[in-house]
């Protein structure tokens, strides 16, 4: 057959034809075991029944009517993510680069309701914050952007987890308007910053009227074992972004908002046809339901650990391991070489693993993991890489 493909993308190997919770199969029917979940999508597993259920049933009863009309799906899940997240408003989007298009909307609407005519807004270093214009262009990875400018005004890069480097910005620069952030930078290398970082955000961007804007969309629901990273730090952003596990592999995306980021986007200053239809929506509080009821965020804390200490155990002799680091079930093995071929050699041996930023291996199990399966990872994952850096 033809590959009418766009190349975007260089995929693995392989074609997975069906799943089960945290296991894969490919097309010759060989069994996986997926340490990645679809990028931190996958958390409650494949093929999760309830949730089967629950899209088959929407199908029969009401795909799509469009934000002209009212959607009570739409509202119920508004409800679970603010009384969650306790914060007060949400608008859908698809996807989270589009989440992310909100908030920096959002942003700047801010800035030119108290007259600011050209906001800027103190992104990061190494953050990923998706592929549209303005996502790219707050993105703080020059590949990213390469070969698309002119890039969308308005952004200030600083280093990650730098908090002087922030106030430097906000004493010279009298035109920002928020500080975007991810609370654990995921593409940049499971990047982890200091415990009162977030705070200090919180703290500068109150001193300064500033929106702070958490991108959420890897590390919200359950991932990092709370509900959403902002809240192992006893602070509540004004906007936060989500996509990836909120469908479980249904597009969705949300951008919440609190504080002085409620009010700020009004009828008629943003939309989308799909964003929030019944469908998503449905399969969004599903996800929910099952997080809740087999109480993931607690798991992703059990698991996540017994992971990273299994991998400290195993590999602690080994000089070429920089780091090992977690928070829940956001797992990171930095090594001091480049080691993206590891991937391949993983995928051979039927476990399915991500390096991210060159050096960082980065793991994403779905959050239902038993500890027999989190074991295998270790076990297999650790002699991999022993026998990597040995070559
Ligand atoms: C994946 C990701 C995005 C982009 O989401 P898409 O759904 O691919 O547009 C944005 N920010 C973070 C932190 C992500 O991990």
């Amino acid at each position: 057959m033809a590959n009418n493909i766009m190349a975007t993308y260089s995929p693995l190997p392989v074609t997975f034809a069906k799943g089960e919770g945290a296991y894969l199969w490919d097309t010759e029917d060989r069994q996986y075991l997926d340490a990645i979940a679809g990028i931190a999508v996958c958390s409650i597993g494949h093929a999760q029944p309830e949730l089967a259920e629950a899209i088959y049933d929407q199908a029969k009863q009401l795909l799509h009517t469009s934000n002209l009309y009212h959607i009570g799906l739409q509202q119920e899940l508004a409800n679970q993510l603010c009384a969650l997240a306790t914060m007060d408003e949400v608008f859908f989007s698809n996807s989270g680069t589009e989440a992310n298009e909100a908030a920096i909307k959002l942003a700047r609407r801010y800035a030119h309701q108290k007259g600011i005519k050209n906001p800027k807004i103190i992104v990061a270093k190494g953050s990923f914050h998706g592929r549209t214009l303005a996502a790219l262009s707050a993105t703080g990875n020059q590949a990213i952007q390469k070969g698309f400018e002119p890039l969308v005004e308005g952004f200030v890069h600083v280093d990650y987890n730098d908090i002087d480097a922030i106030k430097q910005q906000l004493d010279n620069e009298k035109s920002i308007v928020a500080i975007m952030l991810e609370p654990v930078q995921g593409e940049g290398g499971v990047n982890i910053p200091e415990a009162d970082y977030l705070q200090q955000v919180r703290a500068l961007c109150d001193q300064h009227e500033c929106l702070m804007i958490l991108d959420e969309i890897q590390t919200g629901l359950c991932r990092t074992g709370e509900w959403f990273a902002f809240q192992h730090s006893n602070i509540v952003p004004d906007v936060m972004t989500l996509a990836k596990a909120l469908g479980n592999g249904v597009p969705i995306g949300a951008c919440l908002t609190t504080g002085r980021g409620a009010g700020v986007l009004t009828a008629g200053t943003h939309g989308s046809t799909f964003g929030g239809n019944p469908l998503a929506c449905r399969a969004a509080l599903t996800v929910i339901d099952v997080m809740k009821k087999s109480d993931l965020k607690n798991q992703a804390n059990i698991i996540g650990d017994l992971i990273t200490n299994g991998f400290r155990k195993n590999l602690v002799d080994i000089e070429e391991i920089v780091d090992i680091r977690n928070k829940g079930m956001m797992i990171g093995i930095e090594l001091e070489e480049n080691c993206p071929g590891l991937v391949k050699i993983a995928l051979e041996s039927q476990l399915l693993i991500n390096v991210t930023a060159g050096k960082v291996i980065r793991l994403l199990p779905p959050l239902i993991l038993s500890t027999e399966q989190a074991e295998t990872i270790v076990q297999q994952l650790s002699e991999l890489i022993k026998s990597f850096i040995k070559k």
